[in-house]
């Protein structure tokens, strides 16, 4: 048994980012390692942990890849999180490195923590937290505080914080580098905004770079040396000094989707509910009549993405969309109405 420190890359970034794509990007390219990936999703629709099994190889075989679908990843540090991470170390041959895909709402911080128990500190080291951001969202002031908005008089952590801006900047306190995805769509002065947010929210320097469809040298992403376990006063959290946090600010809905003739029709109807509904993610397949494959839907607000991905197989052609909102803006009823 090698007693050197296994590696950790844990990939954090709000609901469609771009986590899964980097994840993907750095199964394909791995420089000689063995990987390991845990995916962590909020809905249990698998949408990630199939694009990710679809990456499976030599490197990184199926056994490698893990997914956590039962809530958030930081809320069950304990009771799944250390038993999957122990699993992971002890496969044979052990992984050279592995990556922790996050959900887009869980808190990095209470990961972190988990890493500097006496049981995983020996053996593992977080090699370094990436954030992945959405340029354009960034540049548009999505996660931005509200400045209208105080919140009440005396309540703890009132300052304006809405429930995106609150896991965002959690996000980057956390983070070693910030990748800045979908660069392309925010245009250069998007891409020199979004930096802008960043650095001011950032509690100490940060390396920001934009990338597109996930693609970066590996190089850059793996083999930061980062210590994080060793390092958590630098990353300070809104939750700092709680022994619990929520996610109750946001609910998933999952709707059943029927047989559709036209994917444009139904990723339009997608998009038009991103619209009038305020949602902030959508994904999973749906069947289209007359193909044996599956059409995969992802929506990041109202940028809609289809194609289709692979055969039903065994499976029922059943459509099934999981939907992420703020859970005061998930009006359910309507979305079943629009949608199936
Ligand atoms: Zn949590």
């Amino acid at each position: 048994m090698s007693l050197e420190k296994v590696p950790v890359t844990i990939v954090t970034g709000f609901l469609g980012a771009g986590k899964t794509t980097l994840i993907r990007h750095l199964m394909r390219n791995p420089q000689g390692r063995r990987l390991a990936v845990l995916v962590n999703e909020f809905g249990d629709v698998g949408v990630d942990g199939d694009l990710i099994r679809a990456c499976a190889d030599a490197d990184c075989p199926e056994s490698n890849i893990v997914e956590l679908t039962n809530g958030c990843i930081c809320c069950t540090v304990a009771d799944e999180f250390i038993p999957t991470i122990e699993k992971l170390m002890a496969l044979e041959p052990r992984p050279d490195h592995i990556l922790i895909e996050t959900s887009g709402l869980a808190l990095p911080k209470p990961l972190l923590k988990a890493f500097d128990w006496p049981g995983l500190r020996s053996r593992i080291t977080i090699d370094g937290v990436v954030a992945v951001a959405d340029a354009e969202a960034v540049a548009a002031g999505r996660f931005a505080p509200d400045e209208e908005n105080p919140g009440e008089a005396g309540e703890a952590g009132a300052d304006h914080e809405t429930p995106l801006s609150e896991v965002f900047e959690d996000q980057i306190a956390c983070a070693d580098l910030v990748l800045l995805s979908k660069a392309d769509l925010a245009g250069e002065e998007g891409v020199a905004a979004a930096r802008q947010i960043i650095l001011a929210e950032a509690p100490r320097p940060l390396s920001i770079l934009p990338i597109h469809e996930g693609e970066i040298d590996p190089r850059v992403v793996l083999g930061i040396g980062a210590a994080a376990e060793a390092d958590l006063a630098a990353r300070p959290s809104h939750h700092d000094g709680e022994d619990e946090h929520d996610h109750e600010d946001f609910d998933t809905a999952i709707i059943e989707i029927p047989e559709q003739k036209d994917p444009q029709a139904l990723a339009a109807k997608v998009e038009a509910l991103a619209r009038t509904q305020k949602i902030l993610r959508v994904k999973g397949h749906v069947a289209v009549e007359g193909k044996p494959l599956r059409l995969l839907i992802q929506a990041v607000g109202p940028r809609v993405r289809h194609q289709f991905d692979r055969p039903w197989g065994a499976s029922p052609r059943q459509g099934r969309l999981v939907v992420i909102a703020e859970k005061a803006d998930l009006d359910v009823d309507a979305l079943r109405a629009a949608l199936a």
